[in-house]
């Protein structure tokens, strides 16, 4: 197998690389990743550590799908388990095999944010004489884990909010582990304490694991870090790839300096730089060195254009009105290089905000071009899938968070009073709030709302079996739906919001899930175990949805779009107070990486769009042209400042055409 073919020398050197420390710094699309790939798949052919012995760390879980997808395709048998994926999916598998001396049950249920939030209401509640009763909880939240991690904390000063996290921190960590449950913090704050307390567990995974790779290593935080470090100690063999030019999660603690401290921490670091770009034309590739060269503190890296599209085709701005008018426009580009032949998987469209997203978003949808939209408000987020994923978690991992949740949703007779009952009586008898439930006589519950608790639990009991008890011809997620809809969850929906029309979007997403749930259970079997990883996979919001991005275009944050690439990107809202962003006090130097991130995906053509006046807090203001923008010299793009290309011949033609027709089909009907 020839994993060298078609790399230049520096590139082959790190494919060729076997024991030690290894960091390879470089730009974007120098192919650090696909080294990656290839340097695994020859350790396996030429015997140098087996598939499973390889622990890949990358961004995203769906990163970590394609890797292992490239690996195996070369390899077959060879290639599987090979262990590859995020930190967090790495601190889940080292607390699932190791629950026991981690004192969790075998399936510890995860927590997100909500669910944190409404643990520390809870919490917050309880302390009395907290003086302000209003506090923000994300704020807190944040707080909290910057304390758990030992971050710096990004909250100055003493105030009452570092008096009540004081007191909270403490209270949160407990209640935690009273439920039985770990938020993404614990994730990899809890393998680090185990690892402490338990060495023995930390040898078992420093020799099963003899080779270490991490991508996008810029973006690590201490804990990662320490992570890192521990696993390898015994052996040393590891390998990071990473450009500090990239590095756009600062905000949430992660540290360039564990890249460009790397060969200090790690003795006889061998150092490979990789200096040609293969993704972008030179022209694209210009207007990103010009942006970058910008920033203080760089490593100064050379990234010269190889690509074989050299297209000539400048990068473009357009200058538009309105945010509305950014939208059509987005709309209008597409369909413009539609007509050159590239096809809806080869867009991208990058914003800086979700608010963005959203709107453009909106667009697309009236124009009836497909999207995909991922990153930022996600399907993750939606009410509709916590409530559904609470009755899945309180069937398989029962945590008193979900059963909260859905204790009376949808609505089964089983008011606040109750509630409040239950809970005191779990206080005061010491018992779990579940085991209040099933006592409900004696926390002194009513007869009626008793009956629906007990049906409740009944139903949870049966739950996961039910879904697998699907009739020929249908599935385990339809039929997941099918439940639902008979618990009564269909009604609710529908009585809940506005309108009927309201109504049904919401009950897509339920489908929606039913679907998720299949195209997961579709590549494994149809076990209540896969049922049980499939909560997993969603609490780590695992990018399940791969198959359906066939004829789509990308919509996504800048943040989220680090590692991919494009044929054709848009970025739109190259604004002052949009990127760099007005929220973020002073690290502009983040924001012109994040700016460097979105023009490095495109291949061949970079459309960029800036909007003269924007709506901010409802009203609408004059925005002014990105710095980032201006930093770049104009003879690098072309700019269209009445917001529209000139027109072709052929393309007039085509669109008189079909305005013809248009209004032919009107006339008619
Ligand atoms: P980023 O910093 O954005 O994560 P990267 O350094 O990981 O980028 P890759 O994604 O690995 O870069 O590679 C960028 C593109 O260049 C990919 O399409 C890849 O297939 C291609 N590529 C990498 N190396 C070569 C090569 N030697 N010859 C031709 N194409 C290459
Ligand atoms: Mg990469």
């Amino acid at each position: 197998m020839d994993w060298l073919k078609g790399l230049n020398p520096e590139q082959q050197k790190a494919v060729k690389h076997n024991y030690g420390p290894l960091l390879i710094l470089a730009g974007a699309g120098s192919g650090k990743t696909t080294v990656l790939v290839s340097r695994t798949g020859r350790m396996i052919s030429e015997r140098v550590a087996q598939a499973p012995e390889i622990c890949v760390l990358t961004f995203t879980n769906k990163s970590a799908r394609e890797l292992k997808h490239r690996v195996g395709q070369k390899l077959g048998s060879a290639g599987q388990g090979l262990w590859a994926g995020t930190f967090h999916s790495f601190g889940l598998q080292i607390l699932r095999r190791f629950h026991k001396h981690a004192n969790l049950s075998p399936y510890f249920g995860i927590v997100d944010q909500t669910d944190c939030n409404a643990i520390l209401k809870e919490l917050i509640k309880d302390i009395k004489n907290s003086g302000k009763d209003s506090f923000d909880i994300d704020k807190i939240l944040n707080m909290i884990n910057d304390r758990r991690t030992g971050q710096a904390p990004t909250h100055e000063g003493f105030d009452e909010y570092h008096e009540m996290v004081e007191t909270l921190a403490p209270k949160f960590a407990k209640r935690l582990e009273h439920l039985g449950v770990v938020d993404f913090e614990g994730l990899l704050i809890k393998p680090l304490q185990l690892f402490k307390e338990h060495p023995e567990l930390l040898e078992k995974v420093q020799s099963q694991f003899s080779q270490v790779m991490v991508d996008e290593f810029q973006d690590t935080n201490r804990m990662q870090m320490d992570l890192i470090h521990q696993i390898v100690r015994s052996h040393n063999n590891i390998t990071v790839v990473g450009d500090d030019d990239q590095s756009i999660y600062g905000w949430r603690g992660a540290e360039v300096k564990n890249i460009l401290n790397f060969p200090q921490e790690f003795k006889n670091c061998e150092v490979i730089k990789l200096e040609r770009n293969y993704r972008s034309s030179s022209e694209i590739l210009a207007v990103a060195n010009a942006a970058i060269s910008k920033n203080k503190n760089r490593h100064g890296k050379v990234l010269r254009a190889e690509a074989a599209q050299e297209s000539g085709d400048l990068p473009e701005v357009f200058i538009l009105d309105r945010e509305e008018d950014e939208c059509e426009f987005v709309v209008s580009e597409v369909l413009h290089f539609q007509r050159e032949g590239f096809k809806y998987k080869d867009f991208a469209v990058l914003y800086r905000s979700n608010t963005q997203g959203a709107l453009i978003e909106a667009s697309l949808r009236r124009a009836g071009i497909p999207y995909n939209i991922s990153g930022g408000t996600s399907i993750f987020d939606r009410k509709e899938i916590k409530d559904l994923m609470a009755y899945l978690k309180q069937s398989l991992a029962p945590n008193e968070v979900s059963l909260r949740r859905i204790i009376n949703v949808p609505n089964r007779g089983i008011g606040d009073s109750t509630i409040e009952k239950l809970t005191e009586f779990s206080k005061k008898k010491r018992v779990s709030f579940l085991d209040a439930c099933r006592l409900w006589r004696d926390a002194e519950v009513g007869e009626k709302a008793g009956d629906a608790i007990e049906d409740l639990l009944a139903f949870l009991e049966g739950f996961p079996e039910q879904i697998l008890n699907f009739n020929v011809g249908s599935s385990p997620g339809a039929k997941m739906v099918e439940i639902f809809s008979e618990l009564g969850y269909r009604d609710y929906v529908y009585n809940s919001a506005k309108d009927p029309k309201a109504g049904e979007k919401k009950w897509v997403v339920v489908e929606i899930l039913g679907k998720i749930l299949d195209s997961y259970l579709g590549r494994r079997a149809y076990s209540v175990e896969y049922i049980k990883s499939f909560i997993d996979s969603m609490m780590l919001r695992d990018d399940l949805s791969e198959e359906d991005q066939a004829e789509k275009i990308q919509l996504m944050t800048l943040h989220a779009s680090k590692g991919l690439e494009f044929p054709v990107v848009i970025l739109a809202g190259i604004e002052e107070d949009l990127l760099p962003h007005k929220n973020l006090g002073s690290d502009i130097d983040e924001e012109r990486r994040l700016f460097y991130v979105g023009v490095t995906r495109a291949k061949k053509r970079l459309v960029m769009s800036r909007c003269m006046q924007r709506k901010k807090n409802g009203v609408v203001r004059p925005s002014t042209p990105s710095r980032f923008l201006l930093e770049i010299p104009t003879n690098l793009y072309k700019e269209y400042p009445l917001g529209a290309r000139p027109v072709s011949g052929q393309e007039r033609d085509d669109l008189v055409a079909s305005f013809l027709s248009k209004l032919d089909s009107k006339i008619n009907k």
